[in-house]
């Protein structure tokens, strides 16, 4: 199937704008990326904005996008906003591929020309991984609500002793023949002289 797919590049605000020619690149990516399946290419100021995604599930619905790509901020920040935006125009979410422009482009260079070009290239690599990306669908499978927590040290302690108030079974296990790791090996401790024990 041939993929019809749409490229996205924010200007987040000045964020972006201030060192990338947004239009430029979107422009380019329309031009030069037909060939890899590109049908669609904007700039926006605030692509997470509600105006911004409904502009994405707009074209997905009338240009029958097959594959997204957006290119703004860190996916940390924002992956979960476009994948849902994809979600609600009826494509399975994991066809959209959102690469950062900002944090890898805007924000660490001070030369425009080459920001414009590692855009390009950035873009035009995540056209050519959005092809491959399959759609998902999330599996939800009965697990044992029972922890093993390895290790009776101090942070094994807590953390057993953590999950037993949140009402779930837990086994410590510990190799030595007490719990209480290094903590217990010591005398007193800083700086209230606590008995470590
Ligand atoms: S999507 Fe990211 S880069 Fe674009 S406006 Fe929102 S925060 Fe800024």
């Amino acid at each position: 199937m041939t993929e019809r797919i749409g490229v996205y590049v924010c200007h987040c605000g000045s964020n972006i704008a201030g060192m990338v020619d947004v239009a430029g690149v979107a422009k380019w990516a329309g031009e030069k990326l037909k060939a890899r399946g590109v049908v669609v290419a904007r700039d926006y100021k605030f692509m997470c904005s509600s105006p911004g995604q409904d502009l994405i599930a707009k074209d997905i619905k009338e240009q029958g996008l097959t594959r997204i790509v957006v290119a703004a901020c860190s996916p940390h920040l924002h992956e979960k906003t476009f994948r849902g935006a994809c979600e609600q125009a009826g494509l399975n979410p994991y066809l959209c591929e959102l690469v950062s422009i900002r944090e890898q482009v805007s924000w660490v260079h001070t030369d425009k020309a080459a920001a414009n070009d590692k855009s390009k290239a950035i873009i035009a690599g995540a056209v050519e991984r959005v092809i491959y990306h399959e759609p998902l669908e999330p599996l939800y499978l009965p697990i044992h609500p029972a922890t093993l927590v390895v290790g009776g040290g101090v942070a094994g302690i807590q953390a057993a002793l953590e999950i037993a108030d949140g009402g779930l079974p837990v086994y410590l296990v510990e190799r030595e023949p007490s719990i209480g790791g290094r903590m217990a090996q010591l005398d007193k401790t800083y700086p209230t002289l606590d008995c470590s024990a």
